[in-house]
């Protein structure tokens, strides 16, 4: 069956033709309480050796007093079976790894205990009716008080596993009634009632500490708000996961779902709408996965979930992006909560793994980097961890830390773009800045200028490159290179650093007269949007007192809303290349930019073409009416002195 997965949401995988088959297993409330019994599988281990000293040493006192009594033999026998229940015992003692084991190995090991534990009370229930007929020497005595020693032995051991504990108790007890019943004097019915009352109030004691322990537990186990599992029982559930995986050599998959902008909902909703949409989102996910799928609460809004095992890596890959699509969806739906309408999306990281896998902590910060891939896609995405990923990722660590030492090392530098008009004269220059690293090679600045940004690193890094590109225009003044524009990039977490309009102010001071100031246009993009406006307009009103003017860059590829275009207060628009190659063959973008062109018209701002890398389109758009351009068909970005040749 092949289901629609292409689409934005998407990135890095192929879609597999087969269907998701899993191994068959156990149901999820029957799982979880096999995890809890697993758990307490490590009480039982540590009283192993206690039970086993308990059949060797007054068993060996056992054993003496049936040869005084003249019952050597089946003493005998029965010791040997001691012996040998004990040896067993100390064997499974010392194959318990509990960490190592697989969950069907450990259920083994669970069934293999039982089985030496219920030898061990069967010994002693043997043990009981052979002495307890032996009245004459008084051993019936003993007999009775050792079966009544066995059940506590049972009622205290066994409580955390009712498996155990439920069968062996009644059963002690039952004997010890029987026989009193078969004195047949009034004293022995007292006695039989006793037993039984006894018997009760060690099943009701051993019932109630498991009640204790199961609460204690889940508690442990769960997150308060949501009723999910949390961290803790997660992470102790990958790992089991790990583990069994290698004992069928399958994949199984991890989704990391976090919403996006949970904070804006505490923020303005108070953390009570906050809390309640978080239960919500819960509710739904448990809806959504498959009972079988593993879910947790990993803090905060950060949810995730483990898979099935699977056969096939192609299997659990194509399960995996599924679930992350139906969870996308549903998520999506609008809350209703205390009265708010919400809407909020989520962004799911994907990784897939195998019995290869050893280090579940690499495994979650995997998910976790794909899952911020999936936030840097735009949010309300799927992105599946693959070596891809992983390379851009370890790209972009190496990025952020040779940045660091880029200025130092002078390998920044700019260089600059003509713009042309209609009739193909230079009328002004846009910086670009260019990085030369010493490791890396030329990286360009669409890859390091948001990490520079996320960093906070274009702070500094900006300054550089006013200063260059103020120097660079004084400089070409004084060589008479007369330009009408002079054009550098601005990123908007640099225009709204406290210290910009400051900084601005005292180089445009020391580097240009007021004239030149002028000549300056600061580009910005349109992310500035979705900062807050009332800042970016103030500072560029404050930087608009100065002489400079605003461009908006890359228009047509972000918000493009009328609506802003009319508050912020640019001069410039920058038709974004994406419209512009291939124009004359394209007739969507053909009436985009006409519209652009007529919108720039009405509100009185110039239009800059850029990419223009072809002559048709150059004279395409100048019938269109535009009248600036830049690209590569009238030339490259230049260095200073190329340009300076270039405008000779
Ligand atoms: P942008 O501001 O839109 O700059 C135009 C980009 O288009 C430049 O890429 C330029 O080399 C390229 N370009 C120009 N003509 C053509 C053409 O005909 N065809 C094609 N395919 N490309 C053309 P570059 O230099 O790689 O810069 C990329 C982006 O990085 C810039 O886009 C800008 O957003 C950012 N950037 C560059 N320099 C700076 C800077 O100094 N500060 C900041 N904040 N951002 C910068
Ligand atoms: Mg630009
Ligand atoms: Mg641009």
């Amino acid at each position: 069956m092949r289901e629609s997965l292409e689409g934005p949401l998407y990135f890095g995988y192929a879609l597999l033709e087969n269907r998701a088959v899993s191994i068959p297993s156990l149901s999820k409330p029957v799982l979880y309480f096999l995890r809890m019994e697993l758990k307490f599988c490590r009480f039982i281990h540590r009283q192993i050796p206690v039970m086993v000293m308990l059949s060797l040493f007054p068993g060996l006192g056992y054993l003496f007093l049936g040869w005084m009594a003249g019952v050597f033999r089946p003493a005998l026998i029965w010791y040997a079976g001691n012996i040998l229940a004990s040896l067993y015992g100390l064997w499974l003692y010392r194959n318990f790894d509990l960490p190592q084991m697989g969950e069907r190995e450990q259920n083994r090991w669970c069934f293999r205990v039982s089985v030496f534990i219920h030898v061990f009370f069967a010994l002693w229930a043997a043990i009981f009716i052979v002495y307890v007929r032996e009245n004459a020497s008084n051993l019936h005595y003993i007999a009775i008080f050792t079966q009544i020693g066995a059940t506590t032995v049972a009622a205290s051991f066994l409580y955390p596993m009712p498996r155990l504990f439920r069968p062996i108790i009644p059963s002690m007890m039952f004997l010890l009634v029987i026989y009193f019943l078969s004195i047949g004097e009034w004293f022995a019915y007292v006695l039989a009632i006793f037993a039984t009352i006894l018997g009760g109030v060690l099943f009701h004691a051993a019932t109630s500490s498991y009640k204790l322990l199961k609460t204690a537990y889940r508690q442990a186990a769960h997150d308060q708000l949501t009723g999910l599992n949390n961290r803790q029982y997660f992470m102790e559930r990958l790992q089991q996961m790990m583990m069994d995986l290698k004992e069928v050599q399958g994949c199984s998959f991890l989704l990391l779902v976090d919403l996006d902008h949970f904070k804006t909902v505490n923020d303005s909703l108070g953390h009570g709408v906050g809390d309640s949409l978080l239960q919500e989102v819960a509710r739904r996910m448990r809806e959504t996965i498959p009972e079988k799928d593993g879910l947790a609460r990993l803090g905060g809004d950060e949810f995730i979930v483990i898979g099935q095992e699977f056969h096939t890596a192609g299997a659990c890959e194509l399960q995996a992006l599924e679930l992350a699509k139906a969870l996308l969806s549903r998520l999506k739906e609008t809350y209703l909560v205390s009265g708010h309408r919400i809407y909020i999306s989520a962004s799911i990281g994907v990784r897939v793994f195998s019995h290869e896998e050893q280090d579940s902590s690499s495994l979650i910060r995997e998910t976790d980097i794909a899952m911020y891939e999936a936030k840097g896609a735009g949010r309300d995405a799927v992105v599946l961890f693959n070596e891809e990923v992983s390379h851009r990722v370890e790209l972009h660590l190496q990025i952020e830390r040779l940045l660091h030492f880029a200025l130092e090392n002078n390998e920044i530098s700019l260089c600059y773009q003509p713009m042309v008009d209609e009739n193909r004269h230079i009328i002004g220059a846009e910086c670009l800045v260019r990085w030369n690293s010493s490791r890396l090679g030329k990286v360009s600045p669409e890859r390091f200028i948001p990490i520079a940004e996320q960093t906070g690193l274009i702070i500094r890094l900006g300054e550089f490159i006013l200063v260059t590109a103020f120097a660079t225009l004084r400089e070409w003044q004084r060589r008479g290179m007369n330009l009408q524009q002079f054009s550098v990039n601005v990123s908007v977490r640099q225009l709204l650093h406290h210290d910009f309009v400051d900084l601005v102010k005292a180089l445009t001071q020391r580097y240009l007269s007021p004239e030149l100031t002028e000549k300056l246009v600061f580009e910005i993009t349109e992310t500035v949007i979705a900062a807050d406006m009332r800042s970016v307009v103030s500072t560029m009103n404050e930087l608009r007192e100065l002489g400079i003017r605003f461009s908006m860059d890359d228009f047509g590829t972000g918000y493009s809303s009328l609506s802003y275009l009319k508050q912020l207060p640019v001069s410039e628009l920058k038709i974004d290349r994406g419209f512009v190659c291939n124009l004359c063959k394209d007739e969507e973008n053909q009436a985009l930019i006409s519209a652009i062109l007529q919108i720039a018209g009405t509100l009185g701002l110039r239009v800059v073409a850029e990419g223009i890398e072809k002559e048709e389109d150059f004279l395409y758009l100048q019938n269109l009416g535009c009248r600036y351009f830049q690209g590569y068909h009238f030339s490259l970005p230049l260095d200073a002195a190329g340009f300076q040749r270039l405008l000779n």
